[in-house]
C-alpha cells in the first residue's frame, strides 16, 4: 500500500467536492446548513470475514456494495442525497491495486447517486480489511418517513424483486454453473442498486405512513415496522414479487423461492405502508404483499412455514 498521505491525495483527487461544500483535505468537512431541512445520518460497519469474503467479492462490488447499504438507509427515510465519510482500516499486504478497485466500485456508485465522499479516515489494520461509511442525506423538516408511522389498514408493499440476492449468494457459496440467470442474481448481491429516488418520491406521496429498507428480508424487516409502529401484519406469500431469474433457477434446482424472497437478505429493495385509499393513485411502480392488523403477529397467508429473515447475531 501508498503510504497514508500518499493515499488520501489519491482520494482527494478522485472525489472533488461539490460546489459550496468543503470536502477531503481540512480537519473537518462543511456542508451549509439549509433552512427548511433536516439532516439524516447513518453509520455502518463491514469487517472482513465477518461481512464479506475477501475471495468472493472483487475489490471494486466491495467498494460499491459498502457505499450502496448506506445509501439505501437514506433511501429507506425518504432522504435526498447529502454526502458520505469513508473510515478504512487497510493491511499492509493487500493485493496490488486493491485499495484502487475498492475506491472506483465506492466512485461510480457515488457518482450515480449523487453522494459526494466528503472526508474519512485511514489507518493500518494488522490482519483485516474494515470499513466503516457515514452517509448523510436531507428532508424538508418533519418528513422523513419513520418505521414508526404503520397504521391498522395500511396496505403492506415493496419496490422491486424480493430474494435476487440471497439466491445469488446460494448460488455463489455453492458454486452453481454461471449462466445468464445465475449471473443476473449474483449482480444482484454484489452491485445492488438503492432505491434513493424512489424513497423520496414516496416520502412526498401523502398517505406513506411508515417505510424502511430490506436489508435482512421481510420475515425480519417488517417486525421493525411492527414493534415501532405497535402493529402486526398479514403478508399474501403468493403476492411477493420475484423475479424470473429467480423463478426459473430455483425450479431448475428445486429450491423454495420464498425461503429467499421472504427470508433472506440484502435486497434493498422499500418495505412501506400506505392508507388504501392513497395506494391506487401511486404511481411509482409496487407491489401490495399484505396489510397492517392491530397486531401483534406476523401472520403468513399461504404458507405453515414461518419466514424468519437473517438474523446477524
Ligand atoms: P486527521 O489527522 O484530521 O484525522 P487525516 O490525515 O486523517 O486527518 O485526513 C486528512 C483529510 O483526508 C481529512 O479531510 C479526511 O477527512 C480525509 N480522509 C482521510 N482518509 C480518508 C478516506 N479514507 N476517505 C475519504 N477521506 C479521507
Ligand atoms: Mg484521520
Amino acid at each position: 500500500m501508498k503510504g497514508e498521505f500518499e493515499f488520501i491525495e489519491s482520494i482527494r483527487s478522485m472525489f472533488p467536492a461539490p460546489e459550496g461544500v468543503e470536502g477531503i483535505g481540512d480537519d473537518c468537512a462543511i456542508i451549509p446548513q439549509q433552512e427548511g431541512w433536516e439532516t439524516l445520518v447513518s453509520t455502518d460497519m463491514l469487517v472482513e470475514g465477518s461481512h464479506f469474503l475477501m475471495d468472493d467479492i472483487t475489490p471494486y462490488q466491495l467498494g460499491w456494495k459498502a457505499a450502496a447499504s448506506n445509501f439505501s438507509d437514506i433511501a429507506a427515510m425518504g432522504g435526498a442525497p447529502v454526502g458520505s465519510f469513508l473510515a478504512l482500516a487497510l493491511p499492509h499486504d493487500l493485493p496490488v491495486g486493491w485499495e484502487e478497485e475498492f475506491l472506483k466500485g465506492y466512485r461510480d456508485i457515488s457518482e450515480e447517486y449523487g453522494f459526494p465522499l466528503l472526508g474519512g479516515d485511514t489507518t493500518s489494520s494488522k490482519d483485516r480489511v474494515c470499513i466503516c461509511v457515514t452517509v448523510l442525506g436531507k428532508t424538508p423538516s418533519g418528513r422523513s418517513v419513520r418505521r414508526s408511522g404503520a397504521k391498522d389498514g395500511d396496505l403492506v408493499c415493496v419496490t422491486g424483486f424480493l430474494g435476487d440476492s440471497a439466491a445469488g449468494l446460494a448460488a455463489i457459496l455453492h458454486g452453481y454453473e454461471r449462466d445468464e440467470d445465475v449471473k443476473y442474481l449474483i449482480d444482484k448481491h454484489y452491485l445492488p442498486h438503492p432505491r434513493v429516488r424512489e424513497g423520496q418520491a414516496l416520502a412526498a406521496w401523502p398517505g406513506v405512513h411508515s417505510m424502511m429498507d430490506i436489508s435482512d428480508g421481510i420475515g425480519s424487516d417488517l417486525h421493525h415496522i411492527m414493534e415501532e409502529s405497535q402493529v402486526g401484519a398479514r403478508v399474501d406469500l403468493s403476492e411477493i414479487p420475484l423475479s424470473k431469474q429467480l423463478r426459473s433457477f430455483c425450479s431448475r434446482y428445486g429450491l423454495d423461492p420464498y425461503e429467499f424472497a421472504a427470508a433472506g437478505g440484502e435486497d434493498y429493495e422499500l418495505l412501506f405502508t400506505i392508507d388504501p385509499e392513497a395506494e391506487p393513485d401511486l404511481e411509482l411502480p409496487h407491489t401490495v404483499i399484505g396489510t397492517i392488523t392491530d397486531g401483534p403477529e406476523l401472520e403468513w397467508d399461504g404458507s405453515e412455514k414461518d419466514y424468519m429473515g437473517f438474523r446477524h447475531f
